[in-house]
């Protein structure tokens, strides 16, 4: 494997640039060829190219496998854990990747790992796995043993013919051949490997390091390329591992944004607040709402740069939105409530209407569950638009007129 120059080219930087020149070219490249400000696709995919680059000279172990091996040797070490490759690399190395000929590769090895948002948000965790994989047997050579003949049996095609006899017809059925389990070849017990028992392969633990990069999200695959099984005659497999975001207590992740779902007080909600907020890396965030700014139920209000770090653009974070619930009070002092009238907005007139079609009714507390053989009629009750306003926050305040 040769080292290329390919990545220090793309920063604009030399070989032997400091973290902190690597790192100020990128910021100055990364603003130049920003997707948001370049709608070009060429200009896309070189901020894509750039922000590779910075991932793997920023990182003191992927640069040293890099100058040493050159972007293969990422590759092919299983140092770079990405698709990135294939993507943007292809073209400029001939695009080694694609196997149309040739031995078959093994079936990939696919794991789980759980992961917090937390590790998602902060990055840098390291987590060792040891994975089962399947390997040739290096005491035979993938051999078996010695003096390997064709199975006598199958005349070495590892499969025989049977005749069904159905009736008049006749039916040929190609089946496995047992002598030799489908192999075709057969060895002497004597001459078989004793470390493999004849099979050819042996089962070894195979240690790997999951390295959780920020802004990584639920369902994303980091693959080691060629660490997987290893079958005689066959191309060395992957092994994959697949992430799975674990529910967090209070964030709710959305792409590269967090929700957060906020229950104040009706007080807070006219008189202003102040609340705190515990971030993923353990920040405490200050939110203020100033008084007479009143927050209603089901405002939703954002803090731009405080979602999820965005996955190989980590300078970039998306947005914290805050979902408000207010609560009310679900019962108030009558004795205070001219008071608190002359404050709040004028209530709308109030015309008795004249005649003896006025009719006096009540209203009652409704339970849903309550009406069991009622089913249908409580379910039209419930989709009626009225109601359904009323549901919510606007409930007690139902309650409060009618006291
Ligand atoms: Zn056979
Ligand atoms: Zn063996």
């Amino acid at each position: 494997m040769d080292a290329d120059n390919k990545l220090y080219e793309l920063l604009n930087v030399s070989r032997n640039a400091t973290d902190t020149e690597i790192k100020k070219s990128y910021r100055k490249l990364a603003m130049k060829y920003h997707p948001d400000k370049n709608p070009n696709p060429e200009e896309a995919e070189r901020f894509k190219e750039i922000t590779y680059a910075y991932e793997i000279l920023s990182d003191p172990e992927k640069r040293k496998t890099y100058d040493r091996y050159g972007v293969k040797g990422l590759q092919e070490g299983g140092a770079d854990s990405s698709d990135m490759f294939s993507h943007i690399f292809g073209s400029f190395f001939g695009g080694g990747s694609s196997r149309s000929s040739g031995p078959q590769q093994c079936e990939p090895i696919v794991i789980q790992e759980l992961v917090t948002l937390e590790d998602l948000y902060v990055g840098g965790r390291e987590t060792p796995r040891k994975v089962t994989r399947i390997v040739c047997c290096s005491k035979c050579n993938g051999q078996g043993g010695k003096n390997v003949k064709k199975c006598k049996e199958c005349r070495g095609t590892g499969t025989k013919v049977i005749i069904h006899q159905m009736g008049f017809m006749t039916q040929q059925i190609a089946t496995k051949c047992n002598d030799c389990d489908g192999s075709g070849e057969f060895i002497d017990k004597k001459d078989r490997c004793d470390a493999c028992k004849g099979s050819k392969t042996v089962e070894e633990k195979k240690e790997i390091t999951i390295h959780i990069d920020k802004g990584m999200k639920h369902g994303q695959k980091i693959v080691f390329r060629g660490e997987g099984h290893h079958m005689p005659d066959s191309v060395q497999g992957d092994i994959i591992v697949v992430l799975k975001e674990q529910a967090h207590e209070t964030f709710k992740r959305e792409g590269n944004d967090l929700i957060l779902n906020e229950t104040i007080s009706i007080t807070q909600a006219l008189c202003g607040f102040d609340l705190v907020i515990k971030h993923l890396d353990g920040r405490d965030l200050h939110v203020k709402h100033e008084a007479g700014n009143v927050m209603k139920n089901g405002d939703i209000k954002c803090i731009v740069g405080e979602g999820m770090p965005i996955y190989k653009n980590p300078f970039e974070k998306g947005v914290l939105f805050m979902n408000f619930t207010v609560e009310f009070p679900t019962s108030m002092d009558v004795s205070v409530l001219a008071e608190l009238e002359k404050c709040l907005p004028p209530r709308p007139a109030f015309v008795m209407p004249d005649g003896e079609h006025v009719e006096e009714v009540s209203l009652s507390d409704y339970d849903p569950h309550a009406r069991s053989g009622r089913k249908k009629h409580s379910a039209a009750y419930n989709s009626d638009s009225e109601d359904e306003e009323n549901g919510g926050a606007g409930g007690p305040g139902v309650q409060c007129r009618a006291s």
